[in-house]
């Protein structure tokens, strides 16, 4: 009986032991040596070989083809003295996921003999069979080809697993008539793009020497770690990530008892392991800690240039999830994957700036008379007004759905938070000429032996999707699942375009006759009197901010995956992209088909499952409890004893409204014609998701009824506390 899986797997996972911890080694040797860095090509390439490479990827050149065989065949040569047999061209396609086609250095040569062999073309161009890779249309599947070429800014490097090792080079992936079927290519172009706008910026602000621009990106990582012995007896965890069942604990996280406390000892040993391999890989792991929810953990690397870190934070999510596996969990990186506790994001920290002048969102101490940093914020406000509901549509996934907007994450309201020194300036701003800064000022703590701080001039705000954290901004309403290109994307494009309308501005208005600080101010100006709409500093979780922001800021609540995909499709965003050279509209519109598709794929799994477990899980157990308690009933009956009754008439009832409910579920996914994809997806919010919730209602009640030797289901108690 499955309930003796349930007692088993108690046992088992109390029984656990923490894998031996490794034997540390000093962080320098083992800093990137797995990956293929600048100085090992240093060692190993010719001269004019390596600067030319080393020009292309600091100052993004375009790269020599004739290069590429030399570098291949160091390259190739580094990988073997690893251990590689194989390589492989990473990409990552429009789902969140990373996809690698591996393929040998084998040479089989005329007389039977083997060489390895890895050309130059190789090395820059693969053609893997990419027609089961979703492309919203750019490629039927007669038309199949996809290409895979280097992207020579994020380095190449060895994945070592139990398995071996291979070469992996990361690679943007594109059609054969050279659309974008990737996250990479635009995530490019948008910098690209952004530093072009950024460059014009600085040059009409006096500065002669001007480095290619780049965005940063630190993202922080949370997660939720489930013993595999429970995981493996939940289909619903299995199968969608989260659970679709499951009465919560009587101790959930109320007691503020697990943010930041002790790491648990078989924790530990796993984030050591973790971190190890990622210092090997060159990934800056910096923070760790226990978040919110009991069984949730954070991992946050050092922030590095956004296209690095975005390889990075894919090869974190692979990391995660194969070294739980080596020590008895499963990573869970699921938004949501537990209801009534905290549930998963991970926070983009994102920041531009270049070598000559360092990062543009730096504030300085007096901010109010820093006019770098005012325009380059200034922009970044006017894009996330502008294009609010785009920064919406690109977190907006059905597991994500479960966050945005409930009363843990920030609301689906896109806001920005500046902070109470910032906020004065930008308000000095709009109603004149900026005059001052408050000072952030010391705190005397009042006892000698600790030291006077130094307070930051703005606190923190927990409930924005979008704050300003000192230097940088933190886009908050990122999903864990998620990769964090998409929303780089999306803040750099409308960076790109604020920059290159201020540039526009000021080069008219001082081809008027105008100086820089006039018509820097009145450009500035006039960005907070349009825009000013979305700075918000108060309790983005409120109603009253709900209410406010919509009725009277006109700004847009996208409650749903299905409200907010939809803007993708809209005239203005897509001019955006276009005018911005980040997609053109045919790829634009081919990531709204794989999205929604996404989209209603992940609620069509979950419902099926729904059903399923309800029918051939809870309905036997609750069938075995009722048939257990009519036994009693009858035997107690001449006792005048009426409590069984009563227990089992309330569960018949329950077991009648929940299968009552799969039927009305069952029913509803009978629906296929649908005019167009919009409708399917409103259909998925609005009918199944509710029904999915009644049924998952009458199951937990009868989780509370049913006696807990008869039920199925690993509980919340035991994978969240059960350690
Ligand atoms: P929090 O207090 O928000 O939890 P963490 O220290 O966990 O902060 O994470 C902050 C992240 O922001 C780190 O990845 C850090 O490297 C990154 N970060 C710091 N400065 C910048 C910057 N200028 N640009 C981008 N990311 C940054
Ligand atoms: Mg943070």
């Amino acid at each position: 009986m499955s309930h003796e899986l349930r007692v088993q797997a108690v046992s088992q996972v109390t029984d656990r032991k923490p894998l031996p911890p490794k034997i540390p080694q000093r962080l320098e040797s083992l800093w990137a040596t797995d990956v293929f860095t600048l100085s090992k090509m240093q060692a190993s390439l010719p001269k004019d070989v390596f600067k030319s490479i080393k020009k292309t990827i600091q100052t993004g050149g375009k790269l020599d083809v004739s290069v590429a065989g030399v570098v291949a065949s160091a390259m190739k040569d580094w990988a073997i003295s690893k251990g590689a047999l194989y390589y492989a061209h990473v990409f990552y396609p429009m789902t969140n996921a990373t996809a690698e086609k591996h393929d040998g250095f084998i040479s089989v040569q005329s007389d039977g003999s083997v060489l390895t062999e890895f050309s130059g073309k190789v090395l820059v161009q693969g053609e893997p069979d990419g027609s089961s890779f979703p492309n919203g249309g750019l490629r039927s599947t007669f038309e199949a080809r996809g290409y895979t070429a280097w992207d020579v800014t994020s380095p190449a490097y060895v994945m070592e697993t139990d398995n071996g090792v291979t070469l992996c080079i990361p690679t943007v992936f594109i059609s054969w008539t050279g659309e974008a079927l990737d996250k990479k290519t635009p995530l490019l172009r948008s910098i690209a793009a952004m530093s072009k706008a950024a460059t014009r910026v600085l040059k009409l602000l006096g500065h002669e020497e001007v480095a290619p621009v780049n965005s940063s990106c630190g993202a922080e990582q949370e997660y939720f770690l489930v013993d595999a012995h429970f995981a493996h007896n939940r289909p619903d965890l299995l199968l969608t990530g989260r659970t679709l069942f499951g009465k919560p604990a009587a101790k959930g996280q109320q007691f503020d008892d697990h943010y930041f406390g002790a790491i648990p000892e078989r924790v530990q040993v796993f984030m050591q392991d973790v971190e190890e391999k990622m210092y090997r890989l060159g990934i800056p792991a910096k923070t760790r800690h226990n978040e919110v929810a009991p069984g949730q953990f954070e991992i946050a690397p050092f922030f590095e240039a956004a296209n690095v870190a975005s390889d990075h934070q894919q090869l974190i999510m692979t990391l995660l999830k194969m070294t739980a596996k080596k020590h008895g969990f499963v990573c869970l990186l699921h938004e949501k994957p537990f209801a009534g506790i905290n549930g998963s994001g991970k926070h983009v920290n994102w920041s531009v700036g270049n070598a000559t002048q360092g990062n543009l969102l730096d504030p300085g101490d007096t901010p109010h008379s820093n006019l770098q940093f005012l325009l380059f914020c200034g922009a970044v406000i006017r894009g996330i007004h502008k294009y609010g509901p785009l920064m919406r549509a690109v977190v907006a996934t059905a597991s994500n759905d479960h966050r945005l907007g409930a009363n843990e994450a920030p609301p689906a309201i896109i806001s920005v938070y500046l902070g109470t020194q910032l906020e004065k300036v930008f308000d000095q701003i709009k109603s004149g000429k900026p005059e001052s800064s408050e000072p952030g000022g010391l705190m005397d703590l009042g006892v000698d032996t600790l030291p006077v701080f130094s307070k930051d001039p703005g606190d923190r705000n927990r409930t924005s999707p979008f704050a300003f954290t000192g230097n940088r901004f933190e886009f908050r309403a990122v999903g864990s699942n998620q990769s964090v290109s998409g929303p780089l994307v999306a803040m750099n494009t409308v960076l790109a375009d604020s920059l290159t309308w201020i540039a526009d501005e000021l080069e008219s208005k001082m081809s008027s006759g105008a100086d820089l600080s006039t018509a820097s101010h009145d450009v500035l100006k006039e960005i907070m009197e349009k825009h000013d709409k979305v700075v918000f500093g108060g309790n983005g979780y409120s109603e009253e901010w709900h209410r406010m922001a919509v009725e009277e800021r006109g700004l847009a609540n996208l409650r749903t995956t299905a409200d907010a995909l939809p803007v993708l499709k809209e005239d203005y965003i897509e001019e955006l992209f276009n005018r911005v050279g980040v997609l053109t509209p045919v790829e634009l519109e081919s990531r709204f088909d794989v999205y929604s598709e996404q989209y209603i794929l992940a609620i069509e799994v979950e419902a099926k499952l729904v059903i399923n477990m309800a029918k051939v899980m809870i309905y036997p157990a609750a069938v075995r409890y009722l048939s257990e308690l009519s036994g009693t009933i009858s035997s107690l009956k001449g006792l005048g004893i009426t409590l069984e009754q009563e227990t089992a008439e309330k569960v018949a009832a329950l077991v009648q409204s929940m299968m009552d409910s799969v039927s009305k579920l069952g029913a509803a996914m009978e629906k296929h014609d649908f005019a167009t994809t919009e409708e399917h997806m409103q259909y998925s919010a609005q009918t199944i998701r509710p029904l999915m919730d009644k049924v998952r209602e009458y199951a937990d009640a009868l989780e509370e009824e049913v006696a807990d030797d008869l039920w199925p289901l690993p509980t919340y108690q035991e994978m969240l506390f059960v350690k």
